[in-house]
């Protein structure tokens, strides 16, 4: 009886298995060839060699438990209506795309940062020091219930004294990160750049915490997991995953692939992000 039960468990999930990779498999056409990098590209001055699905599969990766499984933003800085309405966005976003409760915990201010860890470099303009906000201040605040953290500043940040900017630094170890809007939202946020700067920072924030859940650069194709050395480049990819980073994703996660799909369909068609929207779709007729 024993052996029957367990010969039944192993068929369905067998079945279970064969399914989602149906899934995978359907979505796959939809997968666009990335081009011969141009010179300035990441793919021009970074010689990577990719992450197969079994490389991933080998790798040392978190998964949500029942103790560790909320994704927390921090805001830190003082934001605008507009630029709070968008972290708002991101919020329910990243719920859907890694289909895991996602907070955004307590604002600060960047009067935390102490001035050893910020530069004003003209009256109006001012940096923080990506590394300082990494170590003394997410670090420490990182929650026991949070799988991931990621900070979002308002201000530019700067990794050392002699580099100009960065966009973000993590911690893929310790599952924090921290990156900022300001050269994201085009010197000001406003209602006509509202969509492009908020498809930036779903973009970024995705695949900041997709690294965190083990996922590498992708070279397969035209994917938001893609590394980039600029906002143009950044502004190129494609706000989704493709099918082989879809499934690394899948097999870390174990979410319901369809209702993902859906559910950010509907989230791309409320917020009028219509081409994302167009990407969804596609992958909707394929597995219909
Ligand atoms: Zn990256
Ligand atoms: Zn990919």
């Amino acid at each position: 009886m024993k052996k029957l039960s367990l010969f039944i468990l192993v068929l369905l999930c067998a079945c279970k298995t064969d399914k989602k990779n149906e899934y995978f498999d359907a979505i796959k056409a939809n997968d666009v060839a990335l081009f011969a990098p141009a010179s300035g590209e990441w793919l021009y001055s970074h010689k990577e060699k990719g992450q197969t699905f079994e490389q991933f599969e080998n790798s040392k990766h978190i998964t949500p438990t029942k103790e560790a499984n909320i994704i927390y933003i921090k805001p830190i800085g003082n934001f605008t209506a507009i630029q709070n309405k968008q972290i708002e966005l991101l919020r329910e976003y990243l719920e859907i795309y890694f289909q895991l409760e996602t907070k955004i915990g307590e604002q600060a201010s960047d009067d935390i940062i102490p001035a050893h860890a910020r530069r004003e470099l003209t009256k109006d303009y001012e940096q923080l020091l990506a590394g300082y906000i990494l170590d003394s201040v997410l670090k420490k605040e990182k929650p026991l219930n949070g799988i991931a953290l990621m900070g979002l500043t308002e201000k530019d940040l700067y990794p050392k004294p002699e580099w100009n900017f960065v966009f973000g630094l993590a911690s893929y170890s310790q599952k924090i990160g921290v990156s900022s809007i300001y050269r994201l939202q085009d010197e000001k946020l406003t209602d006509s750049n509202f969509n492009l700067c908020l498809s930036r920072l779903l973009k970024i924030c995705s695949h900041e915490i997709g690294h965190m859940f083990g996922l590498h650069h992708c070279i397969d194709a035209n994917c938001v997991m893609n590394g980039t050395n600029s906002l143009p480049e950044t502004d190129e990819h494609s706000i989704r995953l493709c099918s082989v980073c879809q499934k690394k994703l899948n097999t870390g996660i174990n979410y319901d692939n369809k209702k993902r799909l859906n559910e950010l369909a509907d989230f791309f068609q409320r917020n009028k992000l219509i081409e994302e929207l167009q990407l969804m779709k596609k992958d909707m007729v394929s597995t219909r």
